[in-house]
């Protein structure tokens, strides 16, 4: 487990607590989805009942569609606060007017990758934060060091670079190099705190309770399905419980059905 260690030293930002999230559950018989089941029944569950598309997935479709490891990054960095949907139009026009590799955002002019991305939001912060990201990436050796650097290392030196954070990394490097980071997003983080995984919002606690919960072996795949269940079941508001696969091991089922 010594890598699972290495990632647990890399706590995220804690964001702020969100207590509407656990209030109203009983915490005298509250156990968390991990004390009801194993992993193994968890994923299955999971993995049985939900579709993940890769086409719907900035990630993957940067992975498949660029030559190299940079477009991923690219990939992953129009994907912030945006929907896939929108990062993944942004990345192929990107793709299609410029390229996405290292050498191509380096030739090209700031306010011509602004151009080409504007679809994905916040264009301004996205092109510098990739301008700035091919030039450091450029500097420290380029591809072969995105793909050789120690995950560890990597992650160290991505979230240096302004306007690369946790999520943006982590998701990058279970895609790229399949370490074991459990990258947190919106739907992973209220997963966690509706499954009793953890008490409140923090990026940190949330991304090692999913990487003990499943290991580092599934965590890129069970942090697809976890978006995936967001997106279906476990909504925002008025999530799915009656519907949803996992309710019989699900601590907070109760909780949403009897307000139904
Ligand atoms: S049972 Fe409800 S709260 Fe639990 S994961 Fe499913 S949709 Fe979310």
């Amino acid at each position: 487990m010594r890598r699972l260690g290495e990632a647990a030293r890399n706590p995220g930002r804690s964001q702020k607590n969100d207590r509407s999230e656990v209030s109203g559950l009983n915490t005298e018989s509250f156990k968390s989805i991990a004390e009801r089941a194993d992993s193994d029944t968890i994923y299955s569950i999971l993995s049985r009942s939900l579709r993940v598309d890769w086409k719907e997935y900035v990630a993957l479709v940067a992975k498949l569609r660029g030559k190299g490891l940079f477009p991923i990054l690219v990939g992953v960095i129009l994907s912030q606060n945006t929907s896939d949907k929108n990062s993944i139009r942004a990345f192929e026009k990107l793709r299609a007017e410029i390229g996405v590799g290292i050498d191509d955002i380096l030739r090209a002019r700031l306010e011509d990758i602004e151009a080409s991305i504007r679809e994905a939001g916040l264009w301004k912060q996205k092109a510098a934060a990739i301008k700035r990201a091919a030039e450091e990436i450029s500097k420290a050796g380029g591809e072969k060091y995105l793909s050789s650097e120690d995950p560890v290392r990597l992650r160290e030196f991505l979230l240096s670079i302004k306007g690369i954070g946790f999520k943006t990394v982590d998701v990058f490097l279970s895609v790229a190099r399949e370490a074991p980071f459990f990258a947190i997003d919106t739907h992973a983080m209220r997963i966690a705190i509706r499954w009793g995984l953890i008490r409140r919002r923090s990026y940190g606690e949330a991304s090692r309770a999913f990487l003990e919960l499943f290991g580092p072996q599934r965590a890129e795949e069970t942090h697809r399905l976890l978006i995936a269940l967001g997106r279906r079941y476990c909504r925002a508001r008025k999530p799915l419980c009656g519907e949803c696969p996992v309710r019989d091991l699900c601590p907070s089922s109760s909780k949403y059905l009897g307000k139904s």
